[in-house]
């Protein structure tokens, strides 16, 4: 298989350093070479005793420094409310927010859960529970009631924090079945009445609290973040997280996100997953930058409104909103000017090499594509902002962190390392670096089986060119083998998404007597387009030119959209239990009407 080259398009896209802002990344290979992870971690303060915190380099560090005043979040509230609150004012807020905690008995290493929508209370809670020495685990706000409970039981969680309206929804008739959870703090809201049995008005208890606090001095290896992984491949599980994994959010955030001081960022994702902790909360604090967050749902106009108004300069996002905004046009995208925008990073899924140019040709930039997983805890694998970008591959490792191709022997559980060029195999990262996860809660077995030869074992496949990029071949679970051949859904699915009819494509294994499995092919339209026999001969027919015969798709099917996670990801062992007709599987994180 050969990287994905986009047609009539050259395959590299050339950066050239043209005044303005330098990135924080220049020589890729220097850098590298003179990195640690002490001289990364000696970048954050620490506390006393050789403790860490995450609260403490996120907020602390600055609210007691010469960024107190700056802007910290700036909240845009679905009913139109504006609300900045700086470093200094989020530094009270969130000891408020400790003392709270303290009062009611809850400590260090408990575990404190919240569900709510992105309002300001969701980040001064787990910046406030984390300064406590608490475990923080967010869940999405649109969980129905039982993913909600079995994620709190499995995380034994204590503390619930939600709002009256999400408690008399989906946590009241559950209340009894998580017996772990002695509180559920209610975050005060307008039109419903916070007086619920068995619940305490968090807007009063942080009223009487104090707005000093000193921040506990866990140590580098305590729990800190408790997330659940999208559930695209299965059952959701808990990736346990600890404080050290603060010094790969700031390297990160420095490297792959190009913060610096003068940056407005705005990153999309929610906070119910890891991207939306990591880099919606922690990573822009610990760089002293503003961020954007939006309370409201995805909308194009809408976004770029935000984009133009608020003046981001760096924004990282997801391929499944470029696709959405891709499929909005580019009109809508050209229709404001965006000249604080100066970079773009996405991750969550492959990046179809159309969303890369579709971004230098819409905002005169491309997307850079960046890979981890809930299981490293922060970005691995980056396009950095300095670095000639080949559309299609998610680039180079991190500086610090060490990614190889390998072969997993099934028998022996031997690992080979791949060194060919463009030989397909396993992605594997040398272990070691700060924020690998250290545990799935509750399960030690699955946990030890990711780990082998001094690798951890990502279970995502992918390839290595000559120049050190990685590409993503897709997950070891979705790889399809037909007729001798591999056959990774990715490639298919860009070389779908090049005809302009094709907004989304979802590709499957379907068993076959003769090849073993046929490729399948589920494909949602751009606006103007309508299904037809005619349409479904012209996919067919386009995607044979690209790919070949042996690779391209046997079957084509229409569907209004494809079923994604909360998150975001295409479902695709969903479409292929629907096509099968088996069981669909554990659902709770897809999206609701998918
Ligand atoms: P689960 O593990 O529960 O099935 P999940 O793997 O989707 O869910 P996450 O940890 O949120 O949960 O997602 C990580 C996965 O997302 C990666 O293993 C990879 O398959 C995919 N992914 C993330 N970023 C990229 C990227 N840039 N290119 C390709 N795939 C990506
Ligand atoms: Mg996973």
């Amino acid at each position: 298989m050969t990287p994905h080259a986009a047609a009539a398009r050259p395959a590299v896209i050339r950066k050239a350093i043209t005044g303005g802002i330098a990135p924080n990344l220049i020589d890729y290979a220097a850098t590298r070479a003179s990195f640690s992870w002490e001289s990364a971690r000696a970048q954050l303060d620490g506390m006393r005793g050789g403790g860490l915190n995450i609260a403490h380099e996120a907020v602390e560090r600055h609210a007691q420094g010469v960024r107190r005043n700056q802007t910290a979040f700036r909240f845009l509230s679905v009913s139109g409310v504006r609300r900045e609150v700086s470093y200094a004012e989020l530094s009270q807020l969130t000891n408020r927010f400790a003392n709270v905690l303290r009062a009611l008995g809850v400590g260090r290493g408990d575990r404190v859960f919240l569900l709510c929508t992105r309002v300001p209370e969701l980040y001064i809670a787990a910046l406030g529970a984390l300064k406590n020495g608490s475990v923080v685990s967010p869940l999405f706000s649109a969980f129905g009631p039982e993913p909600i409970a079995t994620r709190v039981n499995l995380g034994e969680g204590a503390v619930l924090v939600t709002t009256a309206s999400l408690y008399r929804r989906k946590v009241e008739k559950i209340r009894a079945q998580m017996p772990t959870l002695k509180q559920v703090l209610l975050i005060t809201e307008e039109a419903v009445s916070a007086d619920i049995p068995g619940t305490l008005d968090l807007g009063e208890l942080m009223a009487q609290a104090s707005e000093t606090f000193e921040t506990v001095a866990t140590a580098p290896d305590d729990m800190a973040l408790l997330h659940f992984t999208s559930g695209t491949t299965g059952r959701p599980k808990g990736a346990v997280h600890v404080h050290n994994a603060v010094v790969t959010h700031h390297a990160t955030g420095r490297y792959a996100l190009d913060l610096q001081p003068e940056d407005v960022f705005w990153c999309t994702a929610d906070p119910g997953w890891v991207t939306g902790m990591s880099y919606g909360i922690i990573a822009p604090l610990l760089h002293g930058v503003t961020s954007v967050v939006d309370e409201g749902e995805f909308d194009a106009a809408h976004w770029y409104r935000i984009l133009a108004e608020e003046r981001v300069s760096v924004w990282y996002t997801a391929p499944t909103a470029i696709r959405m905004l891709m499929k909005a046009g580019a009109e809508l995208a050209r229709a404001q000017a965006l000249p604080s925008l100066r970079f773009i990073a996405s991750v969550g899924e492959p990046l179809n090499p159309e969303a890369v140019w579709w971004g230098q040709d819409v905002f005169g930039m491309p997307i850079h594509d960046n890979w981890w997983q809930t299981e490293t805890g922060g970005i691995m694998i980056s396009n950095f902002a300095a670095m000639d970008v080949k559309p299609g591959s998610m680039g180079l490792p991190l500086p610090g962190v060490e990614a190889s191709i390998v072969r997993r022997d099934e028998k022996s559980g031997a690992v080979t390392v791949i060194d060919t060029p463009g030989v397909q195999g396993e992605l594997a990262l040398k272990t070691g670096w700060p924020s690998m996860f250290r545990g799935y809660l509750h399960e030690e077995e699955r946990y030890r089986k990711c780990f082998a030869g001094g690798f951890y074992l990502t279970g995502d496949l992918a390839m290595r060119d000559a120049d050190g990029y990685f590409w993503f071949v897709g997950r070891a679970d979705d790889v399809i083998k037909s007729a001798g051949h591999l056959i990774g859904p990715f490639e298919v699915e860009s070389a779908l998404m090049e005809h302009p009819a094709v907004a989304e494509a979802g590709v499957i294994g379907k068993p076959d007597p003769v090849a073993g499995e046929v490729v399948k092919a589920f494909v949602s339209l751009k606006a103007g387009y309508v299904s037809s026999e005619a349409l479904r001969m012209e996919l067919l027919g386009h995607a044979r030119k690209k790919l070949g015969a042996a690779v391209a798709p046997k079957e084509i099917a229409f569907l209004a959209s494809l079923p994604r996670t909360r998150s975001g990801k295409i479902m695709r062992r969903l479409l292929k239990a629907r096509e099968l007709g088996l069981p669909e599987g554990d659902l709770s994180t897809l999206e609701s009407g998918a």
